[in-house]
């Protein structure tokens, strides 16, 4: 299937054209229905198969930039990954007037991240440890956060983060979309999206 062949905003189809993307990967045919419905999701898919756009996509799609408060909580294992993850998100939302996406991680000083916050932030892109650094501060406010994502969930998980994001997760209100992506999906995992999420979606690619 071919992006064009699917409802998705022209603000939205510009940034698809722009990346070059013209093919939905499968991860990205099966995930972006269900996102975009409201669903709660386990996509099982490895590096390289289109999966930060297959979330992405539909998270900018779903974010109302009349809304001024951060919509969508990205948790990523390291900061490389959030840089891409916010980069690729930045430009795909490119067309869509007033939506800021805003990475914050370890490393970067953090005035620089607070002001970026404070201009109204829609879509928020981190690591787990300054996600919670910046939450304590009150420099992010997470209650309004209606879709989290945890991408690299199994790597979150090995690197020692669980703790951390449940600390997240709990801060999050109950009316909330919640999106999981892990290249393998061990109990522990399964367990604790068992705990958060309501009746997922399981895909594989
Ligand atoms: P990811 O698995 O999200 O790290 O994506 C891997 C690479 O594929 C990135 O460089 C993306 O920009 C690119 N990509 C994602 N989706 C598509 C697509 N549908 N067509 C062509 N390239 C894509």
């Amino acid at each position: 299937l071919r992006f064009e062949e699917i409802n998705l905003s022209e603000e939205i189809q510009r940034g698809i054209r722009d990346m070059g993307f013209e093919e939905m990967s499968p991860i990205q045919s099966q995930a972006i229905p269900i996102v975009l419905a409201g669903n709660d999701i386990i996509g099982q898919a490895q590096t390289g198969t289109g999966k930060t756009a297959a979330f992405g996509i539909p998270i900018i799609e779903r974010c109302n930039p009349d809304e001024k408060h951060v919509q969508a909580l990205v948790l990523c294992p390291t900061r490389e990954l959030s840089i891409q993850v916010a980069e690729e998100i930045g430009k795909l939302a490119k067309y869509k007037k007033g939506i800021s996406v805003v990475p914050i991680y370890g490393g970067q000083p953090i005035d620089r991240q607070i002001k970026a916050l404070k201009k109204g932030a829609n879509i928020v892109i981190g690591t787990p440890g300054r996600v919670i650094d910046h939450i304590k501060r009150k420099t992010l406010k997470v209650d309004n956060v209606n879709m989290m994502v945890l991408d690299e969930a199994d790597e979150m998980f090995d690197m020692g983060f669980r703790d951390d994001i449940a600390l997240v997760m709990n801060q999050l209100g109950e009316d909330r979309q919640t999106i999981f992506f892990s290249a393998t999906m061990p109990p522990e995992i399964m367990k604790f999206a068992g705990q958060y999420q309501t009746n997922p979606e399981i895909i594989k690619v």
